[in-house]
């Protein structure tokens, strides 16, 4: 690289399983570039990231326009969940403010598969109350979700989390049970048997890292009650 060409530098926005395969990858694929990883913060304790990371909001678009020359980057790469919206929208105009390039990466939703039993709809209200009455239900949702369904008094949920959450859940009825989750459909349908569920709450995320529950949930003929994406 000619001395006066500023190093190359990515900023992946991460906080999905993708962006930490992507970082492993450009760090392995480009040895003089710096490839940082940007979360949140929602989680206490991270899987390890390849390459350097950064941690905490940006303050806005503005807030991302302002590091994104404060540290040089030359490349701006969007591979959060699919449902963050707010940060994507903040990425794209970052990207344009900062005047660098900007890549996509979205997972693609998952596709219906015969067995599967889906109930779609538009949004989470929608699917709060699509719950049958006396359902037990694996509410598979971040966090600031939940709340949201504290109404339905009549329901038992399961609610599966990484970390302790620092207030009660304000649900009536609940399990919270700690952990990431199953890797495989086995390991799913063991939680969705020892908590004799019968409906799974999630949205549309695409991926990996959530679908073991929907094949399980197929395996056994649950319904999933699936919030679709929107464009
Ligand atoms: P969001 O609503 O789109 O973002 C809210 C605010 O959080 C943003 O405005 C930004 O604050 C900050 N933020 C979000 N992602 C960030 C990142 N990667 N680096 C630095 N700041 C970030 O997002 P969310 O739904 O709360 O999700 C937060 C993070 O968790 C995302 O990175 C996402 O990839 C990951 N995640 C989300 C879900 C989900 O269900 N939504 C699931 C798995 C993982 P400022 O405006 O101050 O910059």
């Amino acid at each position: 690289m000619p001395a006066d060409q500023p190093r190359e530098t990515v900023l992946i926005l991460g906080g999905t399983r993708e962006a930490a395969d992507l970082a492993r990858q450009l760090v392995a694929d480009r040895p003089h570039a710096r490839i940082i990883t940007s979360l949140a913060g929602r989680t206490k304790e991270p899987a390890p990231l390849a390459g350097e990371v950064r941690t905490g909001g940006f303050g806005g678009a503005e807030g991302l326009a302002r590091y994104i020359k404060e540290n040089g980057i030359t490349q701006l790469i969007d591979a959060t969940h699919p449902f963050a919206r707010q940060i994507s929208a903040n990425a794209v105009e970052a990207a344009r403010l900062a005047g660098v390039p900007f890549e996509i990466r979205t997972r693609t939703p998952w596709a219906k598969q015969p067995g599967d039993n889906w109930i779609e709809v538009e949004t989470l209200e929608e699917a709060r109350d699509a719950i049958p009455e006396g359902a037990r239900v694996l509410l598979a949702l971040g966090s600031q979700h939940i709340g949201l369904f504290s109404s339905r008094e009549d329901v038992h949920f399961v609610v599966r989390m990484i970390d302790q959450p620092e207030e009660p859940l304000s649900l009536p009825d609940h399990t919270l049970v700690l952990g990431r989750p199953g890797g495989s459909a086995a390991v799913e349908t063991m939680l969705l048997i020892a908590h004799s569920i019968t409906h799974i709450v999630c949205r549309n995320s695409g991926g990996k890292a959530a679908y073991a529950k929907i094949e399980a949930a197929r395996q056994m003929g649950l319904p999933v009650i699936m919030v679709k994406r929107t464009p």
